[in-house]
């Protein structure tokens, strides 16, 4: 039977496999290059007493009741419906995703049903069957004017590329809408916080005696020795050692500044239309539980987007272009990984997948039972 288990990668993927396999007994081993535990959903409580998301804001949302109920096993969730404005250039605050309120703002409209506006879309999209990128999707559903305000000058910030460069699935992550609804995620999902934050839900989810967490420890290929297995959740390429050329990665610079004075919004989050450089703000006291101290200031934070290379190989998001041409490129990492008979890699950067964190868990803990059921 096999017994030790390396991961590499201390965020959700690494998580979910550790405790699944830990309590089937197996003797786990987690590691992580980061002097922290939770990957990208790592949260901490700043200076200002608010709770701060290290690596931008991440909102739980999930159409599965069995990855709810898998991660309440470790904690608490507050119910939470996002929302989103933007901020369009002459000042006004509209909803995001584009809803009916959005269309009136923009046009100078007075429409009150669903019908009315999506006559008025009908006017302004493009015929286009068969959208072959971002821009052609867009175009086909709401036309060139809602396009080249909301989306264009934001995608061409956050990837560096033009909407027409951009694969269909990335814009396709933000619903439209032609009724009031103005919540971020679609209706039908779950969408929750971890009360006490993320870190905290992963300390527990840590928490077991056949799990061992070392920290600030980067993947070594000696390490396989002694081990069993290996779940690896490092960037597929680096381990090959970009013999095929690099996956890029497109990354973030947090601006974090303090403001005096605690004021009530209704939303978190706003996104900016505008040419500059960053694509958006979050204002981290307006999220439940994220005003841990009243300290009559609070913490809001602006994005900047770049190349991963100017960030200290910092990979946020895989690059989904619209001729997959990495996509491409991961497929001949990932076959030259199916000769490997110990590893398998998971996670974002072991697939090359733009993952929200509830598929992340899924996928994870059909991975894990997967083996488990191959190996016992
Ligand atoms: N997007 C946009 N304008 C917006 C919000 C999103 O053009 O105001 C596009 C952009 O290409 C972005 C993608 O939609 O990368 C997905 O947005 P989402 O908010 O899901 O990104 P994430 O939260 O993962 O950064």
């Amino acid at each position: 039977m096999t017994d030790k288990i390396l991961i590499v990668g201390a965020g959700f993927a690494g998580a979910v496999h550790a405790r699944v396999l830990a309590e089937a007994g197996y003797d786990v081993q987690v590691i992580d290059k980061r002097p922290h535990i939770a990957g990208n959903a790592y949260d901490y409580t700043d200076a200002n007493g608010i709770r701060v998301h290290a690596y931008g804001p991440h909102l739980f949302h999930s159409k599965s009741r069995n990855v709810i109920d898998w991660v309440s096993r470790f904690g608490v969730f507050t119910p939470y419906a996002h929302k989103v404005r933007a901020l369009l250039p002459g000042g006004a605050h509209v909803p995001l995703p584009v809803n009916l309120d959005t269309v009136n703002a923009v046009f100078g409209t007075g429409f009150e049903t669903e019908a009315q506006v999506q006559a008025h879309l009908a006017t302004l999209a493009l015929p286009i069957a068969a959208p072959a990128n971002a821009a052609e999707y867009l175009h086909a559903n709401i036309g060139t004017v809602l396009t080249d305000l909301f989306f264009r000058p934001y995608t061409q910030k956050m990837w560096g590329l033009a909407l027409e460069e951009m694969a269909v699935a990335v814009v396709k992550r933000i619903p439209l809408r032609f009724d009031r609804r103005d919540t971020y995620f679609a209706d039908d999902e779950i969408q929750l916080l971890p009360r006490d934050g993320y870190t905290a839900l992963f300390e527990r989810i840590f928490d077991h005696p056949n799990i061992s967490v070392s920290l600030s420890t980067g993947f070594e290929k000696p390490m396989l020795e002694g081990q069993d297995f290996c779940f690896n959740a490092m960037p597929i390429d680096e381990y090959f050692g970009f013999a095929l050329g690099e996956l890029p990665y497109r990354s973030l610079r947090f601006h974090h500044e303090t403001v005096i004075g605690l004021p009530t919004r209704g939303w978190s989050v706003t996104n900016f239309t505008d040419k500059g450089r960053f694509t958006r703000e979050t204002c981290w006291h307006v999220l439940p539980h994220h005003l841990e101290q009243n300290t009559g200031r609070h913490t809001r934070t602006r994005e900047e987007p770049c190349d991963y290379r100017d960030n200290d190989m910092e990979r946020y998001y895989p690059v989904k272009t619209a001729d997959d041409r990495y996509a491409a490129l991961y497929e001949r990492y990932k076959a030259l990984a199916g000769a490997e008979t110990k590893i398998q890699f998971i996670g974002r950067c072991g697939t090359y997948q733009y993952l929200d964190m509830d598929q992340i868990i899924n996928q994870s803990l059909l991975s894990a039972q997967r083996f488990l059921a191959r190996v016992g």
